[in-house]
């Protein structure tokens, strides 16, 4: 008969936070190339989108009225305002996603992380990911080419704000070399994956293990 632990599972909501230059970016869409029973939770939010951005795929792009008629339907399981507009976690697909044994990555700020263990702890995996050094996150919002000095400037004092909050992750990962941190991230997800908690079909499948053995 044997056990399937990678189809018999529930899935798991991968909250990856960093401060920006940090390397989540990259990392994220490596996990979602690589492997396809992971998706990206779509956000809705009352910004407007930045040029190349696609609705619906970026964000769920909404009015501040829409967004509050959301709040009172329990649309979100976590909403928080960011750089003066909300942004919040639309309840529905993450909740398909997870029945069907998919895991959902969300680049939310440490208030979601936070808001989100409230509601749903034994789903979440929080992984923080830190730069090796302040002036190699410097060197990296730098090199991007695509930031003012004046917002580079924010994203530094934002970046220091938001590693203040390292300890409410349950990984913190130094991205020294990509490659490697990438192999930790993956070591984290398989081994999360096989948590007991989430290989739904365990108990059945003791149930029948020990029936056989009281029938031999
Ligand atoms: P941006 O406007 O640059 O796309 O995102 C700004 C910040 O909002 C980022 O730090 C991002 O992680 C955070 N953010 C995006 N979506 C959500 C969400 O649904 N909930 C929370 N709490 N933060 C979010």
């Amino acid at each position: 008969m044997g056990f399937d632990h990678d189809s018999q599972r529930r899935g798991l909501m991968l909250v990856l936070s960093s401060p920006s230059g940090a390397g989540k970016t990259t990392l994220t869409r490596r996990l979602l190339k690589e492997d396809d029973t992971v998706q990206m939770s779509v956000s809705a939010t009352t910004r407007a989108p930045r040029p190349g951005e696609v609705d619906g795929v970026d964000y769920f792009f909404v009015s501040p009225s829409d967004f509050d008629a959301m709040i009172k339907d329990d649309h979100f399981y976590e909403h928080a305002t960011v750089f003066d507009h909300q942004y919040g976690t639309p309840r529905g697909p993450v909740d398909t996603a997870l029945d069907g044994g998919r895991d959902v990555i969300f680049d939310i700020d440490w208030q979601g992380a936070q808001e989100l263990a409230g509601k749903a702890k034994d789903d979440l995996v929080r992984v923080f990911i830190l730069p090796p050094s302040i002036a190699a996150l410097a060197d990296r919002l730098k090199s991007r080419g695509q930031d003012s000095e004046e917002t580079i400037a924010r994203r530094m004092a934002r970046a220091e704000d938001e590693i203040s909050h390292w300890d409410a992750y349950d990984y913190v990962l130094v991205n020294d070399d990509l490659d490697e941190t990438f192999n930790r991230l993956t070591a984290i997800v398989r081994a999360e994956r096989l948590k007991r908690s989430r290989q739904s079909q365990l108990f059945q499948f003791v149930r029948t293990l020990q029936s056989e053995r009281q029938r031999s």
